[in-house]
């Protein structure tokens, strides 16, 4: 006999309730574009090794391999040589939605850190040569230091996302201070690198925040254009197109390796090639 409608209803009602705290637990993801959040993922199989060996087996399409994503990502020409953007002398950081600049290039940018970390995605961007810009939290760098080290010795730039991912908007002088400048100091000493831009959590942020920002050694602070979850891009214009200057944002999420290659195609689609953030600021 099958389930009453009733009854099926009430299970999925229960399952829904279930799943529902797991999700929103995860402190990292920005909630503004949460939408139905990063559903715990019931991988039965661990994550495929990220073994170096050539030689690895095709894998059926429902486990996708690093080499199916590395087959899929589209393959761009030399990136056109970058302008550095003139930052004016001034007592805040930069606020900028995307990098002005005419250069036919995209920005790709991964936040937060305390949520998922696949050890595919280190040979992805290795392997694929994809520039990206980490804007990490600072209790999530420091647990999985070994993890980011290797994105940053695939090419990858840290960058300062604060330490408690906390809505800085409207907070004092002092707490934001202490939020950001925390960050940069804990991601200099264990990246060797301070900081010179800044992501807001949620992206808010008000005059105080870059004052601080500034204050703590960030150039610029950055919102975003796109964002990318679940390997869809969603363009905040009504033309769904990447742009020259265009800043992708998209989070260390399960899925994250889906997201690079929808970014990669999305940047590739639209004529431009995917540029390192730092190379034109900061
Ligand atoms: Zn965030």
């Amino acid at each position: 006999m099958a389930p009453t409608p009733v009854r099926r209803a009430i299970a999925v009602f229960l399952l829904t309730a279930l799943l529902a705290p797991a999700a929103c637990k995860s402190a990292g993801p920005d909630p503004i574009f949460a939408g139905p959040d990063v559903s715990p993922t019931p991988s039965a199989s661990p994550s495929p090794s990220a073994s170096p060996s050539p030689s690895a087996s095709p894998s059926p399409p429902a486990v996708k391999s690093l080499q199916w994503y590395l087959d899929k990502a589209p393959k761009f020409g030399p990136a056109p040589a970058p302008h550095r953007v003139k930052v004016p002398e001034s007592a805040s950081a930069m606020w900028l939605f995307k990098v002005p600049t005419t250069n036919k290039v995209a920005f790709i940018t991964i936040d937060d850190g305390a949520l998922s970390r696949k050890p595919e995605v280190i040979e992805f961007i290795r392997q694929a040569k994809i520039p990206v810009t980490m804007f990490l939290n600072s209790p999530a760098a420091t647990k999985y230091t070994a993890y980011f080290k290797a994105i940053q010795e695939a090419g990858g730039m840290v960058e300062n996302h604060t330490i408690t991912h906390t809505s800085l908007k409207g907070k004092s002088y002092d707490f934001q201070k202490k939020e950001i400048c925390g960050s940069a100091d804990k991601l200099e000493q264990l990246f060797g690198r301070r900081p010179t831009l800044f992501r807001p959590p949620f992206g808010n942020k008000d005059a105080t925040t870059l004052k601080a920002a500034h204050d703590c050694g960030a150039q610029a602070a950055f919102f975003w254009t796109q964002t990318v979850d679940k390997g869809i891009v969603r363009y905040q214009t009504a033309k769904k197109v990447v742009q020259p200057g265009d800043v992708l944002l998209m989070h260390f999420r399960p899925a994250l390796m889906d997201d690079l290659l929808g970014a990669l195609n999305a940047i590739y689609k639209s004529g431009l090639t995917p540029a390192l953030l730092e190379d034109y600021i900061g």
